[in-house]
């Protein structure tokens, strides 16, 4: 059985070939690539587990290369390789593990093969990739999807949404993911597109509302927690959404005004009046209506003042940057004042340091979601985060050490 897909990306013919006939000894299948574009071709087709990456190269640089990957929540363990100096592959290795880029390690050229061996080994006892796709597949079919739905494969994990003022938790977000039998923990990314294009996304989002719902629906909290849900465009052609979504939680005994509808990208909605019509419904019914990604280009301005939101969130590319880039802050704030003004909910998403977090403070963001309070995790350890974060000061979210925000998986 293969060991995993590796690719390598380096424009040094001879290295790479010493890297493919290392790996290749140890059971792995291989890819090699000499420039970015073929690359990035290379991991949306092939999925690879594993990544040599060479940090210096004509095109684009490794760092570039780790950042796009960071972008894409891309999973695949990492080793970096180069010539350049060991004090700048380390610092390479501690902001690619800031952004969640599992390395397995740095290689200094000129490397052995026993450094490069022991890497490859290691990749696979690494915590993220061996419970996140840790062999995922390349090519999922709509059929994949409907054995599925049928077979129970969903699962939903849950993001904590937290005042920023005070730290409280204000409610979740459910993510799913699916529960692969042979591929592990496959993430959204992957399989949301097809189900789009499929329009089985309107199947598997009522399954994953059922399930968010009933795990929601077993929490007693006040004030009362949030649910946030993700919608696809594809959802607003469905003349059933609201009362389908209206009947499970009349079924579950949630009331909609707890629920957050998060909706990105209407503007590439083909028919736009039955988009609204559905929005408004949602609305009348009581359901709240949030614009995600906002900034992302997906989001627009247009969509804000002419649907009935009540809550805007910051992209979190902005999110990410705002300890170092100035343009960044001002766009964080310039949203923040613009949501504001139309007496919106500001979400900041992306909030991975307490740095960011005192920033946001700062601006007046009411609520952020993100790594530096906790991972989404699974129903269960999602509960008992919750029972450590309470309505009490001393339990706010500064005070607690970031060790109890570890991932579920
Ligand atoms: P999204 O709605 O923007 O969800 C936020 C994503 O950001 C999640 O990725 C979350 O794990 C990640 N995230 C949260 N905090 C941080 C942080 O501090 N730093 C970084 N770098 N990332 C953070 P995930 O779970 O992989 O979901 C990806 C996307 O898939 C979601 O983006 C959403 O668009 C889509 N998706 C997820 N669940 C569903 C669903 O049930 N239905 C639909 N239609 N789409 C979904
Ligand atoms: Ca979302
Ligand atoms: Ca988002």
């Amino acid at each position: 059985m293969s060991q995993g897909r590796l690719l390598i990306l380096d424009d040094d013919a001879a290295v790479a070939q010493t890297i493919a006939s290392i790996a290749e000894d140890l059971g792995f299948d291989f890819q090699i690539c000499s420039e970015p574009d073929a690359f990035f071709g290379w991991v949306e087709k092939e999925w690879p587990t594993h990544i040599a990456l060479d940090l210096v190269m004509p095109a684009m640089d490794g760092v570039e290369v780790l950042r796009l990957l960071a972008e894409r929540s891309w999973r695949a363990t990492i080793i970096v390789t180069s010539g350049i100096g060991t004090k700048v592959l380390e610092t390479v290795q501690r902001s690619a593990a800031e952004r969640g880029l599992p390395i397995a390690g740095i290689l200094p050229k000129p490397f052995g093969p026993d450094a490069l061996r022991a890497l490859l080994g290691e990749g696979a006892k690494l915590p993220i990739p061996t419970t996140v796709n840790s062999f995922p597949h390349p090519s999922i079919s709509e059929s994949d999807l409907d054995d599925a739905l049928l077979g129970d494969q969903f699962v939903v994990h849950y993001q904590p949404k937290v005042r920023l003022s005070d730290g409280d938790p204000t409610g979740f977000e459910a993510l799913v993911r699916w529960q692969h039998p042979r591929y592990g923990m496959v993430f959204p990314d992957s399989f949301i597109p097809l189900a789009e294009e499929t329009g089985q996304i309107l199947p598997i989002t009522y399954r994953i509302f059922d399930l968010a719902l009933s795990w929601f629906s077993a929490i007693e909290r006040q004030p009362p927690l949030s649910l946030a849900i993700n919608l696809s465009q594809r959802n607003l052609t469905d003349l059933h959404l609201a009362d389908q979504l209206l009947r499970s939680c009349t079924r579950l005994g949630v009331a909609p005004s707890r629920i957050n509808l998060e909706l990105t990208e209407t503007s590439a909605i083909t028919d736009r009046a039955a988009a609204f019509d559905i929005l408004t419904r949602l609305r009348i019914k009581g359901f709240n209506l949030s614009i995600d990604d906002f900034g992302s280009g997906y989001s627009s301005m247009q969509q804000l003042v002419h649907l009935p939101f009540s809550e805007i969130k910051i992209d979190k590319s902005f999110v990410l940057s705002m300890t170092e880039s100035i343009e960044s802050r001002k766009i964080v704030d310039s949203i923040v004042n613009l949501g504001h003004t139309l007496g919106l909910t500001t979400v900041a998403e992306g909030v991975e340091t307490l740095e960011a977090l005192q920033l946001l403070r700062e601006l007046r963001c009411e609520l952020g979601q993100g790594y530096y309070f906790a991972k989404p995790m699974d129903g269960a350890a999602a509960i008992a985060w919750l029972a450590g974060h309470g309505a009490h000061p001393e339990t706010t979210i500064d005070l607690l050490p970031k060790t109890s925000t570890k991932p579920a998986g």
